[in-house]
């Protein structure tokens, strides 16, 4: 596995590879990361993978300075798999060649997460298509863990671009909880409770009808919020085609954001 610090490096590494598959992330690296990356190896010729906090798509310093890091057991995790690339680069490198960039998302689009983290997603974009004017990947393994984001770089990433998304289903534990880097920021007492949320959400969806739906969502907030002693930031059904309110159940998910002892999860159902 070759590790690359900077764009020189990058630039001789992946000249010529005609089919290079990429797997952004912030590292700490879990099951979830594992399952992108060996679907790269199998479809692409060499995979690459970043580890890059992206300080700008943090809305809170706290938070940032909080984010786990692991660059050590990263890497070793990363050689054992079969990682042809690993990328590394500071701040320096993604940002200082170019000005600010001013990504623009629709009104309509700012929901979920895009309401209540404001400019966490404009981060996301910008430095997508930072890593992707560097990297020139034929294809991006993304996690429907955060879906969201998903669909917004697939809306928002420059277009020009030519790479193709490859959306990888969540991976859970054994309790399923979504694997997240941020689960490191959790006492067992609290994944656990975690657990119990996913769950009583798989329950509950798997019962839905098309009939109040809007009356059972609320309640089903209440509920969790009382029960577990969260705050819940949202609990809404939408549309995974256009991440619009819905009151149908056909191709709709359940999107929640809550706090456990101040650490913000996000999951979808
Ligand atoms: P992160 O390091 O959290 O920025 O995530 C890097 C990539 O891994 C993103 O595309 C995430 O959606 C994906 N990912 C994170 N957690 C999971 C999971 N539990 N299952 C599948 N993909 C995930």
């Amino acid at each position: 596995m070759k590790t690359l610090l900077n764009n020189n490096d990058l630039n001789e590494a992946l000249n010529d590879i005609s089919n290079l598959g990429f797997i952004p992330t912030m590292g700490s690296l879990h099951r979830g990361h594992i399952s992108l990356i060996k679907k790269s190896l199998k479809e692409c010729e060499k995979t690459i993978v970043s580890i890059f906090i992206n300080p700008t798509q943090f809305n809170n310093k706290k938070d940032y300075k909080n984010y786990p890091k692991n660059n050590k057991k990263d890497l070793l995790i990363l050689r054992r798999l079969g990682v042809d690339f690993v990328y590394l680069p500071n701040k320096r490198q993604i940002y200082n060649s170019k000005k600010k960039s001013k990504i623009n998302i629709n009104k309509k689009d700012k929901v979920l997460c895009a309401k209540y983290r404001m400019g966490h997603f404009e981060g996301v974009i910008d430095v997508m298509n930072r890593l992707i004017r560097l990297i020139k990947p034929n294809k991006i393994f993304m996690g429907e863990k955060d879906f969201q984001q998903l669909y917004l770089i697939r809306k928002y990433v420059n277009q020009k671009l030519k790479f193709r998304i490859i959306s990888c289903k969540t991976i859970r534990d054994k309790n399923k909880v979504a694997l997240s880097s941020r689960n490191l920021l959790l006492k067992k007492k609290e994944l656990i409770k975690a657990g119990k949320i996913a769950n009583s959400l798989i329950s509950f969806k798997k019962k839905l009808k098309n009939k109040n739906l809007k009356y059972l969502l609320n309640k089903k907030k209440d509920k969790l919020a009382n029960i577990y002693n969260i705050d819940i930031e949202y609990l809404e059904l939408r549309n995974i085609t256009n991440l619009k309110k819905t009151n149908n159940i056909k191709n709709s998910k359940i999107f929640i954001a809550y706090y456990l002892n101040n650490v913000r999860l996000i999951d979808n159902f």
